[in-house]
């Protein structure tokens, strides 16, 4: 067989299940985004896929730092910035990440992937012991397979089993080096790690930390930090990974930590050395999104209270299937901008996104192996640039849309996911 045809084989396998994923071509931003289909019509589109969680990929004053940055420095950066070192700015919004997050120092990737690929990989030793929650991002996954160190993952937010599980290391494995590796605000779920919970263990039984707060910069805490600045256990954790590309509206991953940790980094992160810095314009850009997520503090107010609001709205209307704000930590709940309504079959999620599409509402379905067998949903992403029309107009689709693609009549095959 050649590989055309075994390839061309599996994609239809793939169909078949509803688990085919396609590109389209889709211009503009939250809330509206404009698709262009294959014959060139245009649809406008009320945007609930994005992660522009405060609206600024599109704000004025990032559009005018990042073209007077490419006019002046070119489009890209030409080299590794071990090689050609880095554009103007870079060091100073290194800089301002760290003191923002309280520590010594950071380091900027090409993206957020990049950096917890790069970080863990780097830090994470064969004769380690990992302690990964079960639904980390794959950036973090891969991270710790290119470490080949021992992975243990413990049931999602379960403090009882991580520590059931540190317990059984520290009394089989003695003074090895445990990671626990956890996002703060889990991606496809929407909920919240008990950081407070996790720092005690973690200094009960002499682990390091490292937390990926990519769906939470710029939407918690008192100067929009993170869900770790919110608790205040910044101090505790080891490993700070964020991305620019989310709240702060322009696009790149860094890591910030104590200055040994970044230098390290800088020696033994190949996806830092082995890759091409971030353009002038993608630099440029992310200090003025800082810039306006620490001055301008109502924009992640108007995020959350858009996403209460929603949740809200969405669960009087009968069509929010689970709710899991914060487990049984204790800790107070967090609410955020992930709003996740999970529909079981990869089939269903296409149909009743197909149905919201046919409503004007983009909310993509999200399907293995993004998210385990049996748990495909929409997820919905509610931003600071929504209208309170918009939350309306998408709550009351998506409660329509849960009944109509129940009855199969609405959006046959996998239209809805492409
Ligand atoms: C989105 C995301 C990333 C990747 O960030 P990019 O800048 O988009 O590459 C990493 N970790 C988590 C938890 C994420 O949700």
């Amino acid at each position: 067989m050649t590989l055309e045809a075994e390839l061309t084989e599996k994609l239809r396998r793939l169909k078949e299940a509803s688990l085919l994923r396609r590109l389209a071509v889709r211009a503009g931003g939250v809330p509206e985004i404009e698709e262009v289909g294959e014959d060139g019509s245009r649809t406008r589109l009320l945007n609930f896929s994005s992660n522009d969680y405060l609206g600024l990929a599109g704000h004025p004053a990032l559009k005018a730092a990042a073209c007077e940055a490419a006019a002046r420095y070119g489009a890209g950066a030409g080299a590794s910035r071990l090689i050609t070192g880095h554009a103007p700015w870079t060091a100073a919004l290194e800089a301002d990440l760290a003191a923002w997050l309280e520590k010594d120092a950071a380091l900027l990737f090409s993206s957020g992937y990049a950096a917890g690929v790069g970080t863990l990989s780097a830090l994470i030793e064969r004769d380690d012991v990992v302690l990964s929650d079960r639904l980390n991002h794959a950036s973090l996954i891969d991270g710790i397979r290119l470490s080949r160190a021992r992975v243990r993952r413990y049931r999602h937010n379960d403090l009882a089993h991580l520590e059931a599980l540190l317990k059984e290391v520290r009394e089989r494995e003695g003074k090895k080096r445990v990671w626990i590796v956890t996002e703060s605000v889990f991606s496809m779920d929407g909920d919240v790690a008990p950081l407070r919970e996790i720092v005690e263990l973690k200094t009960r039984y002499g682990a390091y930390l490292v937390v990926d707060e990519a769906h939470a910069v710029g939407l918690f805490g008192p100067r929009g930090g993170g869900v770790a600045e919110a608790l205040g256990v910044l101090e505790a954790i080891e490993v700070f990974i964020g991305t620019l590309s989310k709240a702060l509206g322009a696009v790149g991953g860094f890591v910030a930590g104590s200055r040994p940790l970044i230098d390290w980094l800088v020696n033994r992160a190949r996806s830092f050395m082995y890759s091409t810095a971030l353009p002038p314009a993608a630099v440029a850009a992310a200090r003025e999104g800082l810039r306006i997520v620490q001055g301008e503090p109502g924009r992640r107010r108007r995020a959350l209270g858009n996403a209460a609001w929603f949740r809200g709205r969405l669960e009087a209307l009968g069509a929010l299937r689970i709710v899991a704000p914060f487990g049984e930590s204790g800790a107070p709940p967090f609410v955020t901008p992930i709003v996740p309504i999970v529909v079981g079959s990869a089939g269903r999620a296409c149909r009743v996104s197909a149905a919201l599409r046919a409503r004007g509402i983009l909310a993509v379905a999200i399907r293995p192996p993004t998210v385990p067998d049996g748990t495909a949903r929409l997820r919905f992403s509610v931003s600071a640039a929504h209208s309170p029309d918009d939350l309306a107009r998408a709550a009351e689709a998506a409660a329509w849309a849960l009944e109509a693609a129940a009855d199969r009549g609405v959006g046959g095959g996998t239209s809805g996911c492409g």
